[in-house]
């Protein structure tokens, strides 16, 4: 029987963690599936390393040439390190895995719509055409989007729960016209506020977004449950635990109803921010807590439900 989970990893796509670096989101998914796997996650998933960089003209899509010419060179540094990381041949080359494993996690979700596909990365969502930004090197959903909706006539949506406005996408949309269709407007969804009004602003995005996919206009929904939503982030402050996973809660419920309708929209998630050098794991285990409940309320995984109450940051 297929897992209900597919986690798309490659080594290679997490360099070695530098000792500069303030983010330590480019080594996140190796310490993620090393989490997973002693908690009753594992048994649920498989990993799928069947997936290659993106190529230059891919990085195109959503980017100036002089921006991407300069980071896969390494120089101008300023250019190459726009982003807030310290740039290697080695973090280079995880970048455009990175952005790849997110490509093929959507690919893989539209194919079969039955496995919630996960791309355990970061580092996209506050690039922009002609450079990096807040430890973001390109605009890896710009990317998937355009590719997806060029290549193969799809239309996608994003449910943004990261703590920080995922600006990528709205500021692409000048320099990709078509991004309207491919990523409409109103389907970037990042909630605003703090608490419950988080949350209400967030069930009321959710509405408007089963509205357009029971009209069939959204193939693929991607969540990034950024772990800086968390009130006890050091670069967070909306949430407290309780609400946290009240958001994971409120999205796959919405997405288990829009499935009902529409069984072929695909369901891709990935993991986004999440900094807390003081205690890391809280921030894995947010990630996998949010990870439970997409398997049990969209999987039907229900003999996680137990683990959902288990983890709780420190
Ligand atoms: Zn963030």
């Amino acid at each position: 029987m297929t897992p209900p989970l597919a986690i798309y990893y490659r080594d290679d796509m997490a360099p070695a963690d530098s000792p500069t670096n303030y983010s330590k989101s480019p080594t996140k998914p190796r310490r993620f599936l090393e989490y997973l796997h002693n908690t009753p996650l594992w048994q649920h998933l498989e990993v799928r390393a069947d997936f290659a960089p993106l190529t230059r003209d891919q990085l195109l899509l959503a980017h100036k040439p002089e921006y991407v010419d300069a980071f896969l060179a390494g120089e101008p540094r300023w250019q190459a390190e726009s982003n807030g990381l310290a740039w290697t041949p080695p973090f280079r080359d995880s970048v455009l895995l990175t952005n790849a494993c997110l490509l093929a996690a959507i690919a893989a979700a539209v194919a079969n719509p039955q496995v919630i596909a996960m791309a355990p990365v970061s580092g996209f969502h506050h690039a922009r055409p002609s450079s990096g930004s807040g430890f973001c090197t390109f605009s890896g959903q710009v990317i998937a989007g355009l590719e997806l909706y060029r290549q193969r006539g799809l239309r996608g949506a994003w449910i943004d729960l990261d703590g920080h406005f995922g600006n990528s996408i709205e500021d692409s949309r000048e320099f990709a016209a078509d991004l309207d269709i491919a990523i409409a407007r109103g389907l970037n969804i990042n909630p605003g506020g703090r608490h419950a009004d988080y949350l209400a602003d967030l069930q009321q995005n959710l509405l408007f977004l089963t509205e357009r996919a029971a009209a069939g206009e959204v193939d693929y929904i991607c969540v990034a449950h950024g772990a800086d939503s968390h009130e006890w982030d050091q670069l967070g402050n909306q949430c407290t635990t309780a609400e946290w996973l009240e958001a994971a809660n409120l999205t796959y419920a919405a997405l288990a109803e829009i499935r009902a309708l529409q069984p072929r929209v695909g369901v891709a998630l990935a993991l986004f921010g999440g900094y807390r050098d003081d205690h890391p794991p809280s921030v894995l285990g947010l990630h996998a807590m949010d990870t439970a409940r997409a398997l049990v309320l969209l999987g039907g995984v229900q003999e996680l439900e137990g683990f959902m109450a288990e983890v709780r940051p420190a």
